[in-house]
């Protein structure tokens, strides 16, 4: 930036802070210093103040500290006065502008609490469409995504593009990329957002196109959630500015597209964003800055046409990303995932309870494959109008001297992403539950289902080539054919359960490593034996397996248990010898079947976090969708922000749901006996294998002891209930020992 702009975006620090002080007084008067100041369902405060000054602003009171390190930082400098050492004045004045943004965003949560939507979606019918500051549950859901890799990243659009048309193009092309949008700000009064409402697409987190808010301020929403990711999944401490902000420049990339004319508040906000190594690329010729020309220094590139911007602006940030090229005739890829299908759109229904729909892969003998080959028994969608239904069996056979019968789930359980990538496409379920919905301008564009098979042929190869040599795929419409097929998938996936449950780690020897959080959790390794899968969710013993030979030098690597240290809390030396490596030194033993002593560790992507009640002498497990209080005294986001860096925390453990019920859950401390609390939604979930395992256990009604919110949320609300239902955990050892 040349000294004008310079000059112009100070000034723009100095109008904002200003009036966030003035705003200050206001709120003060009116609501006095004792009112809550917050952002709704977070245990992250205002994150950005909370993540850089580790100052944890919960009142109005406590806001006069960062409004006073936000005047500080404005220059000239007062000699003595605390000022952040980064890159200069502009930089500085931008830090300021932000800190004050985000305590004006906090106060239009008191002064409106209805602005903002707290949702994932938008709400159309009643024109909200603002969704502000994610609550924890969206943040840690869409979190993970940056932490897996299906978001390679963020473009923060601030302004409009010259119509609506142009938005949509654009959106597009990031959606391709799987990049996520966060919208801030509007140019003359037009947003982002109304421009994409207004040419039909469809927004909120789950396209993956996210309307903050209409006003430059509301930038602070994208900021916070990176560093709310850092925090979470980087295990990055408040305060700790300097690791803070070299850790989004090294792992979080994002950048700023600001659309129309840059004012002097849009030019502080864009030097902020440069604290984050956050470049903005503009579609304006910022006066003062050279047509064109990238100036390095200052991570501002200028007057870049709508129809470059995009892979501009990846090149700047320097963000590898793919776009899937599949030959069918709509946009593909995980920003896809989410859309909706509404009963307007609607064309064709297949499953989803009125037809059935089942799924099923196989291995096949080589001769018997021919690859590439697809085809369609019955009637497709040119056959059909709209509003109609059918049945389908979705069959494909794959074949290759690597291919192994285990392999048949995992590639089956692609199904559902991979079609539900296709834009105008939904899919929900698996197996024998499927449901598809095909929207009108899928059809439009001439998608049939025969595309079904071209999407798996083509993916399949992409992404587990390296373990077939051919696959064909077959797809019937008919219904007694439909029958014929599920009848016989019911007995194959029987099967498949069978193997996969009845192994035990007793009898194995080599477990899996996954380190695929190891890009936001550093020290992070999880252990996946047969029986405790691992934390997220995603990954049992027979992905990793298969994942391990799909890639030999990927996330998941063999490791031989070895010499056993301790079979009751699940400890071996293999196993210890691997973390320490794969921890960097910084983990040298844990155990597998305790959350008293030395657990393993835990990542923020976890699905539920057991506790430790010594008042109930037993545990209680809490998973990310349940947002309210718990007996432990935390709520799921705190529990995760506190435990969720990579660390071993005695008395907290993360792990899957579908471990809850697995054998040889934290047996060392007396197994699933131990569980005198659940959130409703969760025991509901695991209802059957509840029940199942119970019976195991000599307590065939133990989710009926189990207490939930309705019950309680502390220790001494749920007591009563545990005794009336004479909890077993109360006539166990004391679990404390
Ligand atoms: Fe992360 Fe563990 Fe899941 Fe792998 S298994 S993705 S390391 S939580
Ligand atoms: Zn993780």
């Amino acid at each position: 930036m040349s000294k004008l702009v310079a000059f112009a975006a100070i000034q723009g620090g100095y109008n904002i802070v200003q009036k966030a002080e003035g705003k200050y007084q206001q709120m003060l008067e009116k609501y006095g210093p004792e009112q809550k100041l917050e952002f709704p369902n977070t245990a992250y405060y205002l994150p950005i103040i909370y993540s850089l000054l580790g100052i944890p602003v919960k009142t109005l009171a406590d806001a006069a500290k960062p409004l006073e390190v936000a005047r500080g930082l404005l220059p000239p400098h007062v000699k003595g006065r605390n000022h952040l050492p980064y890159l200069g004045p502009l930089l500085d004045a931008g830090m300021a502008a932000l800190f004050a943004e985000e305590l004006v965003e906090a106060f239009r949560y008191v002064e409106y609490p209805d602005f903002y939507l707290v949702s994932e979606e938008v709400d159309l019918d009643n024109g909200k469409i603002w969704l502000g500051a994610a609550e924890d549950a969206i943040f840690r859901k869409r979190g993970v995504e940056f932490v897996d890799g299906t978001a390679p990243g963020f473009a923060a659009i601030v302004g409009a593009a010259p119509s609506p048309e142009i938005a949509k193009e654009m959106a597009e092309e990031y959606q391709k990329r799987s990049i996520y949008i966060f919208m801030a700000a509007n140019q003359g009064g037009t947003t982002f957002t109304e421009q994409l409402i207004e040419a039909g697409v469809q927004v909120g987190w789950n396209t993956r196109l996210v309307p903050f808010g209409p006003d430059i301020s509301a930038a602070v929403f994208a900021l916070g959630f990176a560093n709310r990711a850092a925090m979470a999944f980087g295990g990055i401490k408040p305060g700790d500015y300097k690791r803070m902000l070299l850790y989004n420049k090294d792992r979080i990339f994002a950048f700023v597209n600001a659309l129309g004319e840059v004012n002097a508040e849009w030019a502080v906000n864009a030097a902020g964003c440069v604290n984050w190594g956050f470049p903005t690329i503009a579609d304006t010729d910022i006066p003062e800055i050279l047509p064109t020309g990238v100036c390095t220094y200052e991570h501002v590139v200028a007057n870049i046409p709508h129809d470059e911007i995009v892979t501009k602006s990846v090149e700047v940030r320097g963000l590898k990303t793919t776009v899937s090229t599949i030959d069918i005739p709509l946009s593909y890829g995980p920003a896809f995932e989410g859309e909706r299908i509404r009963k307007d759109d609607l064309y064709l229904e297949i499953g989803g309870g009125r037809t059935q729909c089942v799924e099923l892969v196989q291995m096949a003998e080589m001769n018997d494959v021919e690859d590439g080959k697809i085809e369609l028994i019955g009637p497709d969608i040119p056959d059909m109008k709209k509003g109609d239904r059918l049945p389908l069996a979705i069959t494909v056979q794959v074949a290759g001297r690597k291919f192994q019968e285990d392999f048949e789930p995992i590639l089956e359980r692609q199904i559902h992403h991979l079609i539900n990538y296709a834009q105008g496409v939904m899919h929900i379920g698996q197996r024998d539950i499927s449901w598809i919905r095909v929207g009108e301008q899928a059809v439009e564009k001439g998608f049939t289902l025969k595309h079904i098979g071209t999407i798996l042929h083509a993916k399949f190869h992409q992404d587990f080539g390296a373990v077939f040599d051919k696959v064909q795929v077959a797809l019937y419409t008919e219904a007694d054919k439909v029958e014929e097929i599920t009848a016989k998938a019911r007995e194959i996936y029987h099967t498949r359960d069978a193997r996969v449950e009845n192994m035990t780690d007793e009898t194995t020897e080599t477990y899996y490593s996954c380190t695929l959080c190891q890009s936001f959790a550093p020290n992070h390794v999880c252990v996946v034996s047969p029986e405790r899968t691992g934390l997220c969710g995603a990954y049992n013993w027979m992905d990793c397996k298969a994942s391990y030979e799909i890639n030999p030098t990927g996330p998941n690597q063999p490791i031989e248990k070895g010499e056993t240290i301790d079979p009751v809390l699940g400890q071996w030396k293999g196993v210890n010898d691997f973390v320490f490596q794969a921890s960097r030194q910084a983990i040298d033993h844990y155990n597998f079947y305790s959350l008293v002593n030395d657990p393993m560790t835990t990542c923020g992507c976890c699905e539920c976090i057991a506790a430790v009640l010594p008042g109930c002498n037993g545990v209680m497990t809490v998973h990310r969708d349940y947002s309210g209080d718990t007996p432990c005294g935390m709520k799921f986001s705190t529990l995760a922000g506190t435990i969720g860096g990579g660390q071993s925390s005695p008395g907290f453990v993360g792990h899957g749901k579908y471990n809850t019920t697995q054998r040889k859950y934290i047996l060392g401390d007396g197994g699933l006996l131990r569980m005198v609390w659940m959130p409703k939604s969760l025991k509901e979930e695991l209802r059957e294998n509840l029940l199942k395992r119970g019976e195991e256990m000599g307590c065939p009604d133990l989710i009926d002891r189990i207490a939930d919110e309705t019950v309680g949320t502390t220790e001494e609300e749920i007591m009563p209930f545990l005794e009336e239902k004479e909890h077993p955990a109360l006539k166990m050892d004391p679990i404390m020992g």
